[in-house]
C-alpha cells in the first residue's frame, strides 16, 4: 500500500512543491508521487474559515503583534484529516517543537504515512494542542513565516527512505546520522582537480581498507563538528 501524506495548510498551492520534482531516470518523489508509492492529500485550512471572508485567524488575546490562527478552524481541518487518514501520526510543525531528527524520520518511514499541520501568523490558538493529539515538531532553531517548507522538508526526509524512492536504497544506510555519526567525504573524476588528489586509498581496490578509512573519517569528522552526536555516539560503542 501507498505511504500516504496528508498535509493541512493554508497555502495548498505550495505543493507538492519540490517533492513533486524528479531527476530524469531517478525514482525520487516526484516519480515515486506519480507511480503511486506514495499519495498526497491536501487539506485547505480556508474551507474551514468562518463567515464569508472564510476568515481563519483573530487578533491575539491579551494584545501583542500579529494574528493567531483560530482552534476551531485548526479543528475542524484536523478532525477531516484524521478522519479521513485514521492511525496516521499527526505532526504540526512549529519553532516550540521537539527537534526532528532521523530516528523520528526513520520511523515515520516505516510506518504508514503522516498528517502534518501547518502553521502560519504567530501560531495556533493553544486550545488546538490542549484539545487535539499532535506532535509539536521544529527542523531547526530558526523561524520560518510558515509550516509548509517545514512540512516539505520532513516529507522529503522520510520519503526518501521508502522503497521505491531513491536510485539506491543503501544510500540511506550509509550516511550522516544513520550509525549516529556524520558522513565521510566523496571524490569522484577528475583523479586530480586544481592540485588536489582522490586519496590513493579510495583507489587501491581494497574494500576493507576503503571502509576502515571511512569509519575514521566519519569519527573524525563528528568528534570535530559535532561532540554533543560525538558524546552520545561515544556511550553506545
Ligand atoms: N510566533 C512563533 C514563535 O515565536 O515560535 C513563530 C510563528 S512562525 C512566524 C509561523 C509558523 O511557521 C509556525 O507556526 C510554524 O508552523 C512554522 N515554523 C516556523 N519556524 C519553524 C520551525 N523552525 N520548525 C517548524 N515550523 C516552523
Amino acid at each position: 500500500m501507498s505511504w500516504q501524506a496528508c498535509v493541512i495548510t493554508l497555502l495548498p498551492e505550495a505543493f507538492p512543491g519540490i517533492l513533486g520534482h524528479s531527476l530524469a531516470g531517478r525514482a525520487l518523489a516526484g516519480r515515486a508521487l506519480d507511480e503511486g508509492v506514495w499519495s498526497l492529500d491536501i487539506i485547505a485550512l480556508r474551507d474551514f474559515g468562518a463567515g464569508k471572508h472564510q476568515s481563519v485567524d483573530d487578533t491575539p488575546s491579551g494584545g501583542g503583534a500579529g494574528m493567531v490562527l483560530r482552534a476551531d478552524i485548526a479543528a475542524a481541518a484536523y478532525d477531516k484529516a484524521v478522519a479521513a487518514h485514521p492511525g496516521l501520526p499527526v505532526l504540526a510543525m512549529t519553532p516550540r517543537g521537539k527537534p526532528l531528527t532521523q530516528q523520528r524520520v526513520q520511523a515515520l518511514a516505516d510506518g504508514p504515512g503522516v498528517i502534518v499541520f501547518c502553521s502560519r501568523f504567530e501560531g495556533v490558538d493553544e486550545r488546538f494542542y490542549d484539545t487535539r493529539m499532535v506532535e509539536e515538531v521544529s527542523i531547526g532553531d530558526y523561524v520560518l513565516s510558515g509550516g509548509e517548507v517545514a512540512a516539505q522538508v520532513v516529507l522529503d526526509a522520510a520519503l526518501r527512505l521508502r522503497p521505491g524512492v531513491m536510485g539506491d536504497a543503501r544510500s540511506g544506510e550509509d550516511e550522516s546520522f544513520s550509525a549516529g555519526l556524520l558522513e565521510y567525504p566523496h571524490y569522484t573524476r577528475p583523479a586530480e582537480f586544481e592540485g588536489h588528489n582522490i586519496p590513493d586509498i579510495l583507489t587501491s581496490g581494497d574494500h576493507a581498507k576503503v571502509d576502515a578509512w571511512r569509519q575514521e573519517m566519519s569519527e573524525q569528522i563528528t568528534r570535530e563538528r559535532r561532540p554533543d552526536l560525538w558524546e552520545i555516539y561515544k556511550k553506545k560503542t
